[in-house]
């Protein structure tokens, strides 16, 4: 059974025992900031889940100037000091993994297997970037220089930094880039998805207990207007944004137009992960990573595979193996632990899958659809599909949800695939099963992506051994999870002393 890997089974059955251990609390949230109040629904049902205030530009602007206020405290504090706070708000994170799997499948949607993983990465960045903060905002670097003088480098935050984030990871993407901007001295505005902003308000909720004080870290929820309110706004340093690349445009703009300011733009955005596969390949393995990169997480994790390439005189064996694995995927209810696909996020994003399906059928391509069972009818389900294409080319988007697109190429094309592929100007995944080195070596040396996967499926970021993010559309970097991620968010200083004076 290709689409369930033992060790997936065996994870599945230490999840059971755990979830007897811990019995799941009901939290009741809600933004303890006034004005519109909306409300939130589950994916799989509609059910109600909560509901939370959209901030007013009126709670922004104080937001802002309370940040304003309290960074140069904050910066000051030093490396070792914030570490501290992070690890202790790491530590209260992981302690709530209870509350954070339940949120995660109520509010997103999210199968359990996913919720904690999605846990495990939140507290994992906050650790990785503690521990940044501990190395590169400590002493300052003595740099060298002529006689009777000194040269010392330092490291400070850069201002207020906004942290604007996407539903996909609501607690892993919302921790992430805020932890790494407070590590680096900046107070923070973090404005969660408006589809998941209770999972962010548990998480705020618990950076205020572990000792992040107040006007340091503060939530601001709402939607894109109060995303763009917080970008056009001159006294924001800096924007950490994951999301799409549209969005991201918008965010561009926003910063360019401001007067009087000169703000960073750190942006993770969409792809069109591509997956090569030659007739060297093993046809096992193919299947499995196959169908875990594209349908995992209801293909709605940036890193999923969207496009796979098959070599043409392998094409058809390999077509009839995924789709046997296909055939076997548990659609349904997030809590089942038997469930590997999940619902989408909300009616908008399953309609723009179900239009761009049907326009695929009506240009002609070959579709296979799985059937969805009744469970999903009250829900917003998009039933896994298979669309056979000419080319990458062929797709104008990202198309975010359990669609995976196939295409057929001549062994002697390799060349123009990677073409292809980079024409499409993202550059987040690429994964490559060959045995071959020198194919391998030549579309390594060729393909313009962020993370390159050979011979295993595509993933997201693993914090500290695989940094994750992309090139062209697909992000600015640097990887998130990576060595160099902090200093973007820092500013430097340099101190010379005539020491002869
Ligand atoms: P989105 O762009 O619609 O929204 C992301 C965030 O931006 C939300 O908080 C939203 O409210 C805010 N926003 C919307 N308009 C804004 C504006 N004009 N100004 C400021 N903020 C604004 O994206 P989404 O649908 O939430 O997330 C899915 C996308 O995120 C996919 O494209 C996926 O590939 C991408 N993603 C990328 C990565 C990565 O690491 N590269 C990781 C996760 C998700």
């Amino acid at each position: 059974d290709l689409a369930h890997p033992p060790e997936m089974e065996e994870l599945r059955k230490c999840l059971a025992l755990w979830r007897k251990e811990h019995p799941v609390a009901r939290p009741t949230l809600r933004a303890d900031i006034d004005e519109e109040l909306v409300e939130i629904h589950a994916p799989q049902t509609g059910k109600v889940v909560g509901e939370y205030m959209i901030a007013s530009q009126r709670d922004i602007d104080l937001a802002i100037a309370r940040a304003t206020a309290a960074q140069p405290a904050w910066d000051a504090l030093g490396g070792e000091e914030r570490a501290q706070l992070l690890i202790k708000a790491s530590d209260l994170l992981e302690e709530n993994t209870p509350r954070f799997m339940d949120l995660c499948r109520r509010e997103a949607g999210k199968t359990m297997m996913d919720a904690v993983l999605e846990v495990r990465e939140a507290v994992d960045f906050l650790r990785y970037y503690a521990c940044e903060a501990r190395m590169l905002f400590g002493a300052p670097q003595p740099l060298p220089g002529p006689t009777g003088e000194q040269n010392l480098l330092r490291l400070h935050g850069r201002g207020v930094f906004a942290t604007i984030s996407p539903w996909n990871f609501p607690l892993a993407i919302f921790m992430g880039p805020t932890a790494a901007a407070l590590a680096a001295g900046n107070t923070v505005l973090a404005k969660p998805a408006e589809q998941t902003p209770l999972i962010a308000a548990l998480a705020i909720d618990l950076c205020h207990e572990a000792g992040i004080p107040k006007d340091v870290l503060q939530l601001v929820p709402g939607d894109g207007k109060v995303g763009a309110a917080l970008t056009s706004d001159p006294r924001i340093a800096g924007v950490a944004f994951t999301g799409s690349t549209g969005t991201a445009h918008a965010i561009n703009r926003s910063l360019a137009a401001r007067e009087g300011a000169i703000g960073t733009l750190i942006a993770e955005t969409g792809g069109q992960n591509a997956l090569i596969v030659d007739s060297s390949a093993l046809p096992e393995q193919v299947t499995r990573d196959v169908v875990a990169s594209a349908f995992q997480s209801a293909g709605q994790r940036c890193s999923a595979l969207r496009v796979l390439y098959l070599q043409e005189d392998i094409a058809d064996e390999m077509l009839a193996m995924i789709k046997g694995a296909f055939e076997a995927l548990v659609i349904g209810d997030p809590a089942d632990l038997a469930t590997d696909v999940g619902p989408v996020i909300d009616a908008e994003a399953r309609d723009k899958l179900e239009a761009h399906v049907a326009e695929m059928q009506e240009s002609g391509f070959p579709v296979w659809r799985r059937e969805l069972p009744e469970f999903c009818k009250h829900g917003h389900y998009v039933a896994p599909t298979i669309i056979e294409l000419g080319s990458i080319l062929d797709l104008d988007e990202e198309h975010f949800g359990p669609i995976l697109h196939v295409v057929r190429y001549p062994a002697s094309a390799l060349g123009s695939v990677i073409d292809a592929i980079n024409a499409t100007g993202y550059g987040l995944t690429l994964g490559l099963h060959s045995r071959i080195d020198e194919t391998r070596r030549f579309v390594e040396a060729h393909a313009r992506v962020g993370n390159f996967y050979v011979n295993r499926n595509q993933i997201g970021a693993v914090v500290g051994s695989q940094p994750f993010g992309g090139e062209g559309l697909s992000g600015t970097g640097p990887k998130a999870g990576g060595p160099h991620y902090v200093t973007r968010f820092a500013t430097e200083r340099v101190t010379t002393i005539d020491t002869t004076a």
